[in-house]
């Protein structure tokens, strides 16, 4: 009998990597394909300053142009099958021509700013295919910020302090994206020259819902003692808005204000100031 047992699991949990298998083969194809026949848009989120209740940043966040299947699905099989690099490409290419048009009308200056996987580390020429990008749409540096996470750096240290030191001397802003999530380790801050920091979803909500402000608080105060400007991310209700505000949070960006929308839909958006 209990042997029995074990063979129906072990049949079943092997199917259940075959299904896995299956399903990261059928993304794989879906990202080639969008890579090809320009499968990708861009949805874009904005980051308003809390002081003024305007939108400073625009977020780029990859979408399928066909399929409901998230980054957060897809991204990991993009990075091991090794199509990442080209994604990334096209996100940077993408994002900066749209950014051109948006800052077209007179007087807008907005922002814009793009994730960056480990990987992307490797690629070979990123930086002046970057630099050119920036060049023919005569976007400055400046306005353009590359979002990582802690887990670039764990086992690339001296490759990415390098390669991320190369992005600032040109001007370009870094972030460091999704922190109270791994490690949250603060020794980077030594080596790498961050512009902002941007709190993870879970943090937030946590902290916030436990109304534990004194923590995030002073998290918030730390940064901002090292000159580090905190965006919280993943603001869903005017509560949290209305707690983090009192505790001088610098940013913030969520479904409260709006959820990331294609570029197209920004014009409206980005007339409004939130509070
Ligand atoms: P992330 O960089 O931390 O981006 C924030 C994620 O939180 C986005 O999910 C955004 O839609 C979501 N979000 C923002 N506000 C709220 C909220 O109030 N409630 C909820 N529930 N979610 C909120 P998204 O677009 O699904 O992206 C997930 C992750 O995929 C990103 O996390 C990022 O790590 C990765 N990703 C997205 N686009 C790219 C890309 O172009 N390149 C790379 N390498 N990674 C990307
Ligand atoms: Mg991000
Ligand atoms: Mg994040
Ligand atoms: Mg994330």
């Amino acid at each position: 009998e209990a042997k029995k047992l074990y063979n129906q699991d072990y049949l079943f949990y092997n199917q259940k990597m075959i299904n896995k298998m299956k399903n990261k083969k059928l993304i794989k194809e879906k990202l080639q394909k969008a890579l090809k026949n320009d499968g990708f848009e861009l949805k874009y989120q904005p980051q308003v300053k809390i002081k003024t209740g305007e939108i400073e940043y625009l977020e780029a966040l990859i979408r399928f142009k066909d399929y409901k299947i998230s980054p957060g699905q897809f991204i990991p099989v993009a990075e091991e099958y090794r199509l990442i690099n080209q994604i990334g490409r096209w996100v940077t290419e993408k994002a900066i021509k749209e950014l051109a048009v948006l800052n077209n009308k007179k007087g807008r200056n907005i922002k814009i700013s793009i994730n960056f996987s480990a990987q992307q580390l490797n690629d070979q020429g990123y930086i002046e295919f970057l630099t050119a990008k920036l060049k023919e749409n005569r976007v400055a540096p400046e306005f353009l910020e590359i979002e990582i996470t802690e887990s670039l750096l764990i086992n690339n240290e001296a490759k990415a302090i390098k390669y991320l030191t190369e992005l600032s001397d040109l001007g370009i802003k870094l972030a460091l994206d999704d922190f109270g999530t791994g490690y949250s380790s603060l020794n980077y801050v030594n080596y790498i020259s961050f512009d902002k920091v941007k709190l993870d979803k879970k943090l937030i909500e946590e902290f916030l819902a436990y109304d534990n402000l004194e923590t995030i608080s002073s998290l918030i105060a730390l940064f901002n003692s090292i000159k580090l400007p905190v965006v919280a991310e993943g603001v869903e209700t005017r509560e949290q808005y209305q707690k983090l505000k009192s505790i001088n949070c610098d940013y913030i960006q969520g479904y409260l204000f709006s959820k990331p929308v294609l570029a197209a839909k920004l014009d409206k958006l980005l007339s409004q100031t939130f509070n």
